[in-house]
């Protein structure tokens, strides 16, 4: 095949209502706000990826990412397509501290060549395409709101939750409770965003225990920077501990690894990229530390591209792609995740499947 060329590359500015403010124990969503990236092969073909901004959790902003996606785009025209790993570890190395940038490009790269290729994207990392089904989050707010968002839930079809947690320890408790008692017999997954200490999240377990309520995992208890005090709830806890804050990089995961950390890792392209993820991945797996598949504020674009990662590597036992069912409005065309939450990507011809419906 004769060696393709990108033909054309820009970035944009992509914004989207949510249903409802997306609020966690570090930050809110009122809007998505992100940056869509796309370029277009000399053979008509187009590849699409977003950048998914969470400031409040990584320190980058929209217009850094934008700045550097235009620029991105300027040294991508009229450059051969090429060995996509070299153009993704370039990247790296020019936007060291913004990787939801990197995770644009590589997003648009690999949906182009696999488009190109007329095969799924998931065909990429894998052999066959595993089903996910997505949990979806209860928001912080206070009982009344945990209630209503559970019974929501519910009436979606979709059989995992995951609570965030880590803002208000006797509220929390309450809502965790409420929560149990509606979705009785689905898997409960608690986020704490960093919100609590090592000694905090032992009582708060500890309390749940008393009401005879067992989370199936609890997500980043403490501050990123606290290693000592997650290898304590990890080492002192029943319950399964994922690391998601602390899991930026390879580098931390390695370490997390060797320090016996960490139970579960939550991979999100937004923090590492898209093939970082994939190492990220094999390592995990390597030394049987379970994988978690999750996003930021991103709309179907991103997610389902996650998805189909996670579909193609295989081995997520967690699947936290809730991000578009909390789009308000139409912002993608394609494939769509099912009401109940399920990914099922055989019905993905070619590519990641979705494109952006920009205004
Ligand atoms: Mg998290």
């Amino acid at each position: 095949m004769k060696e393709m060329i990108i033909r054309k590359a820009a970035a944009r500015i992509w914004r989207a209502r949510l249903t409802q403010p997306f609020r966690t124990a570090k930050g809110q969503h009122d809007l998505l706000e992100n940056v869509l990236f796309s370029i277009e092969l000399s053979n008509g073909v187009r590849g699409y990826g977003e950048a998914a901004v969470a400031t409040h959790i990584t320190g980058e902003t929209v217009p850094g990412t934008l700045r550097n996606l235009r620029i991105a785009a300027g040294q991508l025209r009229g450059k051969p397509l090429g060995d996509i790993r070299k153009l993704a570890e370039s990247f790296k190395e020019k936007f060291p501290g913004n990787p939801c940038a990197r995770a644009a490009v590589e997003m648009a790269l690999l949906d182009a060549v696999t488009r190109g290729k007329k095969i799924p994207l998931w065909r990429f990392f894998g052999t066959k395409p595993r089903t996910l089904r997505s949990d979806m989050t209860v928001v912080l707010g206070d009982v009344a709101d945990a209630v209503a968002m559970t019974r929501e839930i519910l009436r979606r079809g979709i059989r995992s939750f995951k609570v965030k947690i880590g803002r208000n320890f006797g509220e929390d408790l309450k809502r965790v409770a409420a929560v149990a008692q509606i979705a009785k017999k689905y898997p409960l997954y608690l986020d704490a965003n960093q919100g609590f200490t090592a000694v905090q999240t032992l009582k708060f377990l500890k309390e749940l225990a008393l009401l005879k309520i067992r989370p199936a995992l609890i997500e980043q208890p403490v501050p990123k920077e606290d290693l000592e005090g997650l290898k304590r709830v990890t080492r002192e806890s029943t319950v399964p501990v994922c690391a998601d804050e602390s899991a930026s990089s390879i580098e931390d995961v390695r370490l997390l690894i060797r320090e016996k950390a960490a139970d579960v890792i939550n991979i999100k392209f937004m923090k590492t990229g898209i093939l970082e993820s994939w190492e990220i991945a094999k390592v995990a797996r390597k030394h049987r530390v379970k994988l978690m598949i999750g996003t930021m504020m991103e709309t179907a674009l991103a997610t389902t591209a996650a998805a189909h990662f996670a579909a193609g590597v295989g081995g997520f036992d967690f699947i936290d792609l809730d991000a578009p069912l909390f789009m308000d409005q139409k912002v993608t065309r394609g494939f769509h995740v099912s009401a109940g939450g399920v990914y099922n990507l055989r019905k993905v011809r070619a590519g990641i499947g979705v494109t952006p419906l920009l205004p």
